[in-house]
């Protein structure tokens, strides 16, 4: 069957089930850009990367993201399309990508040196994804039976970030339960967790 139509969410579970089949592949897609001329970069919603060349001459580049991110339009406030390739953060001298939250520029948990841009991740929505969860994050997520009949709430234990009730979040890394969620509830648990109430957007 061919789709006549699509969603933004449908595009970004499509791309987190390719990273699910092929992480290292779909890192190298994100990556690549080709060069195109100024007319395709003043297109008002396809985003492209513009560089300066060692020979002073501007670039326009635009990768398969940029492309995607044309259908759905740009957000007035931040410039930026309605989704983002998510990346880790990795050590340059020890190499450990195991930094409990950190970002670029903060300091290795293991050796101290200043963090850069990690391995692809995953994919979320840029204006309904304020946070991002990955495995570190979470310590448990299940579905719940819904009274109202749907199978779309799931019950998640993680780290306390002060989420509060009608926030959304994405979770990335954790295999079947990847996607973007709308907070219905949050109550305490243990050790700075907290347990969270999800409907699946
Ligand atoms: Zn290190």
């Amino acid at each position: 069957m061919i789709k006549q139509t699509t969603t933004v969410q449908e595009v970004v579970e499509l791309l987190n089930d390719l990273t699910k089949r092929d992480r290292e592949g779909m890192e190298t897609l994100v990556n690549t850009r080709v060069s195109v001329e100024a007319p395709i970069a003043d297109h008002s919603t396809v985003q492209v990367m513009v560089h300066k060349a060692d020979d002073g001459r501007t670039l326009y580049l635009i990768g398969a993201l940029g492309l995607l991110n044309g259908l759905f339009g740009v957000d007035e406030s931040t410039g930026m399309g309605a989704i983002a390739a998510v990346f880790g953060v990795q050590c340059p001298k020890c190499g450990s990508d195991d930094n409990d939250g950190r970002v670029v520029g903060d300091n290795c948990s293991d050796c101290g040196e200043a963090l850069v841009l990690g391995k692809l991740q995953g994919f979320a929505l840029t204006n309904v994804a304020p946070l991002v969860f990955d495995d570190d994050d979470i310590e448990d997520i299940w579905a719940m039976e819904d009274d109202n009949g749907g199978d779309d709430l799931y019950l998640l234990t993680c780290r306390d970030r002060g989420l509060i009730g009608g926030d959304t979040i994405s979770i990335v890394s954790i295999g079947d339960y990847d996607g973007n969620y709308t907070v219905v509830n949050v109550s305490p648990a243990t050790d700075g967790f907290v347990r969270i109430t999800l409907r699946l957007l």
